[in-house]
């Protein structure tokens, strides 16, 4: 998607603080972090949100989360984090690319709803 600012990211047109990169996932820090652990987990496919996910994506959505916590560990969430997937309107989605917020710090989180 040429007009997607996650994918112009992952392409390396925009700078991002890289976390992690695979061949199916990558994930950076949140530019405006909502702790002192923020980053996003996101494919590399673009697919919109989680409306537009599909059984074609099983496999890519589950690496996803199967490696959020070594993530959110190495980046110093050890006692915890929060994983969210915001979508569409209602959901507070502001970035159409799919992704997977990872939220964490050293002391306990408010609640968010
Ligand atoms: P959403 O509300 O869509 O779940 O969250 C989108 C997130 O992307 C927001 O937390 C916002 O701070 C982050 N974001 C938006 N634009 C950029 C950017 O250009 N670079 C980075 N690293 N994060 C961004
Ligand atoms: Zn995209």
């Amino acid at each position: 998607m040429s007009d997607c600012i996650f994918c112009k990211i992952i392409a390396g047109q925009i700078p991002c603080k890289k976390v992690y990169e695979d061949d199916d996932i990558f994930a950076f820090h949140d530019i405006n972090p909502a702790a002192p652990v923020h980053f996003m987990v996101v494919p590399k496919q673009h697919i919109a949100s989680l409306y537009e996910a599909d059984q074609s994506h099983q496999a890519v959505l589950g690496k996803i989360l199967a490696k959020a916590g070594e993530l959110a560990r190495a980046q110093g969430a050890t006692d915890g984090f929060r994983t969210i997937i915001n979508t569409g309107r209602v959901g507070g989605q502001e970035v159409y690319h799919l992704h997977v917020h990872i939220i964490g710090g050293p002391d306990r989180l408010g609640p968010m709803i």
